[in-house]
């Protein structure tokens, strides 16, 4: 088998590459480790910046997150109980679009199977060789046969636990790492958001924030222990615990229920260089991870699928390579801004164990300056919703 680009992944990343590929007449081949109904059965990011809503229209699946997606003008700020409202489009001239991760994904695999394009599920074992050199090939085994696929390029979209990653050998390179001392753990329930926009809330009692999916489905996440395991908490413990520290109103007008899914997530900055290696191209989480706080993870996959694409697309289309040769240095300068806005927010809204009373006055001190003052508050703003390719 042959194609022009063998696209690692079958998540986010890796259908909206091979969806905005199609649309400019280059071939490709998805492999997915996992099937269809796993892959869209994770809960995941749900706030779009607009530079993601005009990935999603250029690769022509935006019609239902049009029609089904809510745009949210502000979001919320609260600090031991006291809370203020950002108003991103008047700040940032943009809002951002709440539509869940799995609904996109959902969307693409639609269009994919719409367009007759190779998608293959189940692909174990997957390897890359010979990036390095002119004539690269993966090969996998799906349902005990062996497969290879001889292609001009490789897009690692496989994910922070992925192969591609790996794929480049350790001498070249540079991995940068920090891991926080607590994770998220999160619930989705059959209820009415409590804000029909998002509450990020500090507290002494430590982080929590307020989002939704749709009118009548809710996702919520707690700051937890790094070591807390689901079992630990019942839907009862949760729900006192976000009420704790969430401002009084807030928390009166919370109505709770079962939860429909509940799981923790660790909390992690992460970013290798270089994300190319020879014909390896790494994008999204396979490259990067962000903590959620600020919901940059989704969001700066894209802006990496965004070069790519236009590289490739100059690449094959206007026989320059420019902007291949270029893709790792411009995806790394947006990446690090991404990864400083969702590392200041995280510092600034969690409890650390090691946090001393002087650290929380300048929490304290650093929200009352957001809250009362213009330029941090656009700057705030202009991050939020997402800065520009
Ligand atoms: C629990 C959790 C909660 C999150 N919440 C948020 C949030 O609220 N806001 C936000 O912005 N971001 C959030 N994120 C981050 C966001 O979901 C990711 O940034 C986004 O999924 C990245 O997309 P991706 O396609 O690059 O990677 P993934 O979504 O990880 O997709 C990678 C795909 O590759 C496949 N794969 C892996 N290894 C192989 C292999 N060897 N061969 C073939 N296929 C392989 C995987 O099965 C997967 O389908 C969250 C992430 C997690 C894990």
């Amino acid at each position: 088998m042959r194609t022009q680009v063998v696209i690692i992944g079958g998540g986010p990343s890796g259908m909206l590459l091979g969806q905005l590929l199609h649309r400019h007449g280059i071939d490709s081949v998805v492999l997915e480790r996992r099937d269809r109904a796993h892959v869209l059965s994770r809960i995941r990011a749900g706030v779009l910046e607009q530079g993601l809503v005009g990935l999603l229209d250029a690769a022509g699946v935006a019609d239902r997150l049009h029609r089904e997606g809510f745009v949210h003008d502000g979001t919320n700020i609260s600090m031991d109980g006291a809370m203020f409202r950002l108003d991103l489009t008047a700040l940032a001239g943009k809002p951002v679009v709440v539509y869940g991760q799995t609904e996109v994904t959902r969307d693409l695999y639609d269009a994919r199977a719409a367009a007759g394009l190779p998608l293959i599920d189940n692909a174990e074992g997957v390897a890359i060789h010979g990036v390095d050199g002119d004539r690269p090939e993966v090969s996998f085994t799906r349902h005990g046969i062996e497969h290879r696929i001889s292609c001009d390029f490789v897009a690692g979209c496989d994910g922070f636990h992925g192969i591609s990653r790996r794929t480049i050998p350790a001498s070249v390179r540079q991995d940068y790492e920090k891991v926080y001392p607590f994770g998220w753990l999160g619930i989705l329930s059959e209820t009415p958001p409590v804000s029909h926009e998002l509450i990020y809330a500090g507290s002494d009692a430590g982080f929590a924030l307020c989002s939704m999916r749709n009118a009548n489905l809710s996702r919520y996440y707690v700051q937890c222990a790094a070591m807390d395991r689901v079992e630990d908490w019942t839907d009862a413990r949760f729900w006192a615990e976000l009420r704790r520290r969430l401002p009084g109103d807030v928390a009166d007008a919370l109505v709770t229920g079962p939860s429909i899914e509940k799981s923790i997530a660790p909390l992690r900055s992460f970013v290798t260089e270089p994300m190319r290696w020879g014909r390896l191209f790494l994008v999204g989480d396979a490259a990067h991870i962000v903590p959620p706080t600020g919901a940059k993870g989704l969001n700066t996959a894209a802006s990496d699928v965004h070069y790519l694409w236009q590289a490739l697309v100059q690449h094959y289309c206007d026989n320059d390579s420019n902007g291949l040769n270029r893709y790792s240095e411009q995806a790394l300068l947006r990446v690090w801004k991404a990864e400083r806005f969702s590392w200041w927010l995280t510092t600034l809204l969690h409890r650390f164990p090691d946090q001393t009373g002087f650290d929380r006055r300048m929490q304290a001190a650093e929200i009352a300056f957001l809250r009362d003052n213009h330029a941090a508050q656009v700057a705030f703003a202009q991050n939020y919703v997402g800065l520009p390719y």
